[in-house]
């Protein structure tokens, strides 16, 4: 898939040789999305449905910044950073961390609006209200050299 591809690329500068490996499985009866971290190894399970549904919404950004989200679980728990914040809940952090790839991509001239859009429309159960994720992404995002400013929606 070229977005892993894109995701990885983003992901190299933050944590080099420490990065985990990113693996992604289709399943049918999987939920949404979700991270399984195994010893080192992050495997992102999807199902396509709903990996079908959200990229006719939001396209390549979209799914992006999902996988990012998932992905930034596993940095999380094994990269640690200054700029996190040790109140903020697991679900949260997996918003920094996102944030944090994300200021790695281009998101070319639309800007990083669908990114955004598909991050507030799939909240797990334990995700609280956007307006307090959003702040949230943008310091992971500015943590990692973005300009935040260029992180809203258009
Ligand atoms: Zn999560």
């Amino acid at each position: 898939m070229q977005i892993a591809g894109r995701v990885n690329a983003a992901v190299k500068p933050i944590c080099g040789q420490n990065c985990p490996t990113m693996a992604l499985f289709r399943n049918a009866t999987s939920p949404n999305i979700m991270l399984l971290n195994d010893a080192g190894q992050a495997k992102i399970v999807y199902s396509p449905q709903f990996f079908a549904t959200a990229y006719d919404r939001y396209g390549d950004l979209g799914i992006l910044a999902l996988i990012a989200h998932e992905l930034g679980h596993a940095l999380d728990a094994t990269l640690g950073a200054k700029w996190v914040n040790e109140k903020w809940t697991p679900e949260l952090r997996g918003d920094a961390w996102a944030g944090c790839i994300l200021a790695h991509v281009d998101p070319g001239v639309g800007g990083y609006t669908p990114s955004l859009e598909a991050l507030a429309s799939y909240p797990s159960s334990a995700h609280p209200d956007w307006s307090q994720r959003l702040p949230v992404v943008r310091a992971g995002f500015a943590g990692c050299g973005g300009d935040a400013a260029k992180l809203q929606k258009k």
